[in-house]
């Protein structure tokens, strides 16, 4: 079988490889790219998976849309390598909750969020593939929180690399700050921008737009629309299911804290290659336009709205357009104007027999921060147990939205409660401690360029130290 290839959402842009597709990030008509068709698990592989390793399953599922650009014992190596950074042997533990609820941890990478699945992966793939080329590449990324710590750590000391990570000032949690700004590696920096996450968001735009620094610095960015990282995110999904019986042919419900919507895509990709998935539930705070769209087919922008789980806090998820494009029956023209349109207009609908394509399967739910504030006290009265809030609005969508109980209900768990303590502390009484790995988080030597809300300032803070060192 020929490799497979990668098409843009909005069909104007050359097919590429799964390679040219990690360096690229964004398609150059604007849209994200997809693979050109989804692989399906060969027969009796989900009833394998029972008895094999997160690392072995995530070589399998993810085999098909590397194929071509890697070799299988270089991408198993990388794989292994990857989820070793993880505290749990299981990489992905399954915590029950009774009633048939189940919470998938996918927080035991090094940031304590689940971005490290992605980008502990996507972090050894861009070292490897720009080793292979020869090339250096420079990363702008702009953080609100989870991201940038995120980024860091899968990037700190390759060579490939220099990482600059710009967070608001005193915006971030100090968790979040810390996480980013005591990696003292010698290819990453931070700048706190005197300004809001939009202003740090704007400001890594114009540096991409920029075509001569763009082409000078060489210049590339591993966001969350990247194709390798949707790639990664599959992988629980199926371990998830096997764990519950998949492999039998049993179905599972998954439940998504969402914001940018690629992990809850990751989950509609796994259902298409075969994981036995019967229910999808978005789950959004306050910021609730994926609500609207799902349950009304209409989407229109709002302002940005600050709640308990800040990672959520998202009004346009650049991950829908994937979504889009399959219910569009993958007209990439179609996508074109309708993404065109939201960009002008501020708002979009889709046809109803469109979004009838959802409905046997997707559900939406919106959970305010009195409601996520109750769950995480309920869980820890009941349980004893912590979740963060991301978690708790996953939880609380879960028990409004489920349609069956007699198949078990996975609620992600994005976030560790100590990254959020504020708000777990403010339920419960109660301060999640840090994990042993970061005990010292507060102790260590912090390494951050302050920078005013200025965007020449910030860009030439960027080229003296690319220049310079
Ligand atoms: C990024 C993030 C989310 C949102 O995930 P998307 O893939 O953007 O939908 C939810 N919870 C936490 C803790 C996150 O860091």
């Amino acid at each position: 079988m020929a490799p497979l290839t990668y098409v843009s959402t909005r069909g104007a842009a050359p097919e590429l490889g799964f390679s040219d597709v990690l360096l690229a990030g964004l398609a150059i008509d604007g849209g994200l790219y997809v693979p050109s068709e989804w692989p399906s698990l060969t027969v009796g592989s989900l009833e394998r998976f029972a008895s094999m390793s997160y690392a072995e399953i995530a070589v399998e599922v993810m085999w098909p849309f590397v194929e071509g650009s890697f070799d299988h014992d270089t991408f198993e190596a990388i794989v292994s390598d990857a989820y070793a950074t993880f505290a749990t042997e299981e990489v992905v533990p399954l915590v029950d909750l009774g009633d048939n609820f189940w919470l998938a941890e996918l927080f035991h990478g090094p940031t304590l969020a689940f971005k490290d699945i992605a980008l502990q992966l996507v972090g050894r793939l861009f070292d490897d593939e720009l080793t292979r080329r020869g090339e250096k590449v420079t990363i702008v990324g702009a953080t609100s929180g989870d991201t940038g710590s995120a980024a860091i750590e899968a990037l700190r000391d390759r060579p490939t690399a220099e990482v600059f990570i710009l967070h608001p000032a005193g915006r971030v949690s100090d968790v979040q700050r810390r996480q980013m700004t005591t990696v003292l590696a010698p290819n990453v920096h931070n700048i706190a921008v005197e300004g809001t996450f939009d202003d740090c968001q704007d400001m890594v735009k114009a540096l991409f737009a920029d075509k001569n620094f763009r082409e000078s610095r060489n210049l590339s960015a591993v966001n969350s629309i990247n194709w390798a990282r949707v790639m990664a995110q599959m992988v629980y999904y199926v371990t998830s299911a096997v764990r519950l019986g998949g492999g039998a042919g049993r179905p599972v419900a998954f439940s998504v804290p969402t914001g940018n919507f690629g992990n809850v895509f990751a989950g509609y990709g796994a259902q298409r290659m075969g994981t036995p998935i019967s229910q999808f539930i978005v789950a959004s705070n306050r910021n609730d336009i994926l609500t609207q769209f799902l349950t009304t087919g209409t989407m229109t922008i709002g302002e940005v709205q600050p709640t308990l789980s800040p990672s959520m806090d998202i009004q346009v998820s650049s991950n829908l357009e994937r979504l889009l494009f399959e219910i569009h029956g993958r007209d990439g023209a179609a996508i074109a104007e309708l993404m065109d349109r939201f960009r002008s207009e501020g708002t979009v609908s889709v046809d109803s027999d469109r979004l009838d394509l959802l409905s046997e399967h997707w559900a939406a739910s919106r959970v305010d921060d009195a409601q996520t504030a109750a769950t995480i006290s309920g869980l820890y009265e009941q349980t004893g147990m912590l979740i963060d809030p991301h978690t708790a609005v996953g939880l609380a969508a879960a028990r409004a939205a489920r349609t069956d109980p007699s198949v078990p209900m996975v609620v992600l768990a994005t976030a560790h409660p100590a990254k959020f303590p504020d708000g777990v502390e403010a339920a419960t009484g109660v301060r999640p401690p840090l994990p042993e790995h970061l005990s010292d988080l507060f102790d260590r030597p912090e390494k951050f360029d302050v920078c005013p809300n200025d965007f020449e300032t910030v860009r030439g803070a960027i080229e003296a130290t690319l220049d310079h060192g």
